[in-house]
């Protein structure tokens, strides 16, 4: 049944983090992995490094508001089934926009016991980038020691075990993991390009990616990306050298997607950033701050009254985007250039 498939995405027992923190002094004694393992370096990525994501790191939280109650159906591991109920309703808030509806287990007793649990996971979940938090549209929260989970736009947490990872300081890492289910599997598991990095990279970052490549590489590989390409002052080189060594193709694949990473990493107002001027081919290279998913368009004018439109459409780079344009036609020696962000509906920035 496809539905409880995607939430068979258990995280493996703490028991396999001890062995994995085992495994990396062995081999920082031995020398080289690669050379010595012909296997994953690592049984599961949640229990790592508990410093990649962390309490003190920015949230992107805003607000959460009681919207009363509603039936709602909700996935319960106690049962290992969905189960019907009269849950207490939260709109949770983030401030760039994106918005997730709490559903909380009348189990809790009253909308002030269930506002608090789904304060507390709103803002951890805040704490996401915001390419793991777009598709996250519920979160579903229980009592109970019971495995996370995610998928189905959404992500499910059992307080009891919550509390367990919270004490191995794992809480975030764990929900970065189910919201990559969320968030990445059915646009990037199986596409092409992650197909091919699979197959190019010497192994799977841990056995529990290589035993389910379809469900869970890309979960068990996007934490170690996040770590190495934003968390490289709290973990160790031996863990980062391990990590690149082991899946350089997964970890270029995640660089190219020009992900949106806030609160991570906080996007600049849209304005242009620098002006190449190349004598010989007679072309600028200009580039602005740019938001990743955006399209922006190009006006160029002589006198900064009458606008003509250069280009309508280029996609974002990134953070920052770059654009060249020709200076053969130039009839005045002044130029200016506008940018403005294509509005897929209502407001747009414009720079210039
Ligand atoms: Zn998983």
């Amino acid at each position: 049944m496809q539905t409880s498939q995607l939430f068979l995405n258990a995280a493996i027992s703490l028991k396999s983090c001890k062995l994995v923190r085992a495994c990396v002094v062995t081999a920082l004694l031995l020398g080289s992995w690669s050379n010595i393992f012909a296997a994953p370096p690592f049984s599961g990525t949640i229990f790592l490094d508990p410093d990649i994501l962390t309490a003190s790191d920015p949230t992107a939280f805003k607000d959460i508001v009681s919207t009363g109650r509603g039936v709602r159906s909700m996935f319960d591991r106690r049962v290992n089934n969905f189960v019907t109920v009269n849950a207490y309703l939260f709109n949770a808030s983030f401030d760039d926009g994106l918005q997730s509806e709490v559903q909380v287990n009348p189990e809790f007793g009253s909308t002030e016991a269930a506002l608090v649990e789904a304060r507390k996971y709103a803002i951890v979940i805040g704490r996401l980038p915001y390419a793991l938090r777009k598709d996250v549209q519920t979160v579903w929260i229980h009592q109970g020691v019971q495995p996370f989970g995610g998928g189905n736009n959404n992500l499910l947490i059992h307080t009891g075990q919550a509390d367990q990872y919270s004490q191995s300081g794992i809480l975030e890492e764990t929900l970065i993991h189910e919201a990559s289910h969320t968030s990445l599997d059915a646009q990037h598991a199986s596409s092409a390009g992650w197909l091919a990095a699979q197959k190019a990279d010497p192994e799977f970052i841990s056995t529990y990616a290589r035993d389910n490549p379809a469900r869970e590489d890309i979960a068990e590989s996007f934490l170690t990306w996040l770590a190495v390409r934003y968390r490289s002052e709290r973990i160790s080189q031996s863990l980062s050298n391990a990590i690149v060594s082991t899946i350089p193709r997964r970890l270029e694949y995640f660089s190219q997607q020009a992900l949106r990473m806030d609160p991570w990493v906080m996007p600049k107002p849209l304005g242009f950033k620098t002006l190449t001027v190349n004598a010989p081919s007679q072309t600028l290279q200009l580039t602005w701050y740019s938001l990743p998913g955006k399209v922006y368009s190009l006006g160029e004018s002589a006198d900064l009254v009458h606008w003509t439109s250069a280009v309508t459409a280029i996609p974002s780079q990134g953070y920052e985007t770059t654009y060249p344009q020709s200076l053969t036609n130039t009839a005045t020696k002044t130029k200016f250039f506008r940018v403005q962000e294509v509005p897929a509906s209502g407001s747009s920035r414009a720079g210039s």
